[in-house]
C-alpha cells in the first residue's frame, strides 16, 4: 500500500512574459527574478 504524502507542495510560479518557472520563497512573489516583470502571472498581448 503506498502512501503519498503531499504535506511538501511546491507551488511553483511560471512568468507569462519569459516563461521562467521559479519556485518562489513568498507565496506570492512580486516580480519574476528573470526580466524581474511585475506582471509576470499576466498573459502578455492581453487588451
Ligand atoms: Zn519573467
Amino acid at each position: 500500500m503506498k502512501r503519498v504524502k503531499k504535506t511538501n507542495v511546491v507551488n511553483e510560479c511560471s512568468c507569462e512574459q519569459c516563461g521562467r518557472v521559479w519556485v518562489p520563497r513568498l507565496k506570492k512573489p512580486n516580480i519574476c527574478p528573470s526580466c524581474k516583470s511585475t506582471k509576470w502571472n499576466q498573459p502578455k498581448g492581453k487588451k
